[in-house]
């Protein structure tokens, strides 16, 4: 039997939802997989465990706050929105509507407030 730390359910480090979990690959390694964006996280060195050790509860206290603080949230997706624009842009690819859409929003979102 696996230890507890493998049962227990995680948030993604990708796409902030819960369901996460810990596996063990055919190799031995520990590695997390999302089964809600097909995110997966390996850790092939025992350097790489501060990343599961220091990073896993700060995406936790994200996820937990975003859905406490609304305010929080909107603030957490504009950053996301301005992030994947960037991303998209530095990689020349086009934004699908939806996300044009979210972009646009986070426009008028700055010019009311500054
Ligand atoms: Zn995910």
């Amino acid at each position: 039997m696996l230890p507890r730390m493998f049962s227990e359910e995680r948030t993604c480090w990708a796409c902030l939802q819960p369901g996460t979990q810990l596996r063990v690959d055919r190799k031995g390694k520990p590695y997390l997989a999302c089964p809600l964006c097909g995110t997966y996280v390996f850790f092939r060195t025992r350097q790489a465990l501060a990343g599961l050790a220091l990073v896993s509860p700060v995406v936790e206290e994200i996820a937990r706050r975003m859905q406490a603080d609304p305010h929080y949230a909107a603030e957490q997706q504009q950053l996301v929105a301005r992030s994947r624009a960037a991303l998209f842009d530095a990689m020349s690819l086009p934004l699908s509507p939806a996300a044009r859409s979210e972009n646009a929003v986070v426009g008028e979102t700055k010019k009311r407030t500054a």
